[in-house]
């Protein structure tokens, strides 16, 4: 997403003219949100970091220009990169996300049954004290004593690991590969190759893959790599309105469970507000302008 922030005045002091941020979903198309105040802008060494309050979507954390995720919609985001992994997966005991910094993420990975210890592994601090400032339901589990957060590269984390410290489920929700911020080498064949040696046997893997609308060439690319990597590979959808395009897209590989529907559900009455196990079954329906990006394999998996 070639993101380009065209305007948002630090203070957005009550002026006739509200103020507005806005986004590019490519050269040719602006989003924009109404911002009542700036809560917070700062770098930290790895991006520019900012809070806004926005009129229609509540609080946003936007990195180097890019909408990362917001008060109102970030359920739909969060709850499919988490359960539809986890309710693939027998038994995911041990789980790794790498990015995440705003806590939506082990959030929702720690409320799945059979969930005993999840390590995050965010690059920024800063990410993670911001979060913890302005976007308190995005961190309310991150004090839970089975996660552990490491302030690390994660490729380098997952380069290093060894054979025991392997884990069932792996997550990757990390910024988006354009632009030169830190997220670029999360979404490269050595990495994927790297995540599947970091996994236990009947392991699985997603990562947010971008929407094809703007972006089609990410979904290729990941989609076949991962593809390349696992025996199992998917890709599942849904829909965030404060995305550019809305249209978002996941990519899963599987050393053995097939994700097509889930194994396992939540407790009964755990309150979801998108997922639900035919909301699962339903997001790996894919229309053809999607799966004509993706392998053979995988399209006719899904078809
Ligand atoms: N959860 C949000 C969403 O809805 O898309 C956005 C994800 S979260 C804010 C993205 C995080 O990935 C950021 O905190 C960023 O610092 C982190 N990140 C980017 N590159 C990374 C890397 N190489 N290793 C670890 N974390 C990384």
């Amino acid at each position: 997403m070639d993101s380009e922030r065209i305007h948002s005045s630090p203070q957005c002091p009550p002026s006739s003219s509200p103020a507005w941020f806005t986004e590019a979903g490519s050269p040719h198309h602006r989003l924009q949100w109404q911002v009542t105040r700036t809560l917070y802008a700062g770098d930290s060494p790895y991006q520019h970091i900012e809070v806004l309050e926005t009129e229609q979507f509540g609080t946003a954390l936007v990195l180097d220009g890019i909408l990362q995720t917001t008060a109102a919609d970030e359920y739909i985001y969060h709850e499919m990169l988490a359960l539809v992994p986890l309710l693939s997966h027998p038994h995911p005991a041990r789980v790794l996300i790498i990015g995440g910094g705003d806590g939506g993420l082990a959030r929702e990975v720690l409320r799945v049954p059979g969930v005993q210890d999840v390590v995050m592994v965010e690059i920024d601090r800063a990410v993670v004290e911001v979060a913890r400032k302005f976007l308190p339901h995005h961190t309310a589990a991150l004090d839970d004593p089975r996660l552990t957060i490491r302030y690390e590269d994660g490729v380098q984390y997952v380069a290093a690991l060894d054979a025991a410290d392997a884990f069932d489920v792996i997550l990757v929700d990390a910024t988006d590969p354009e632009g030169d911020g830190p997220g670029q080498v999360l979404y490269t064949t050595e990495f994927h190759r790297a995540i599947r040696a970091a996994l236990l046997p009947e392991g699985v893997y997603a990562q947010q893959s971008g929407t094809p609308i703007y972006n089609p060439d990410v979904l290729t690319r990941v989609a076949h790599d991962v593809d390349r990597e696992f025996p199992v590979c998917r890709v599942y959808w849904c829909t965030v309105p404060t995305y550019p395009g809305s249209l978002f897209t996941f990519t899963m590989g599987s050393l053995g469970p097939e994700p097509l529907v889930p194994i396992r559900r939540l407790p009964h009455g755990a309150p979801t507000r998108w997922y639900t196990p035919r909301i699962h079954a339903a997001a790996f329906a894919l229309p053809p302008v999607v799966a004509e990006l993706l392998p053979e394999r995988v399209a006719a998996a899904q078809a």
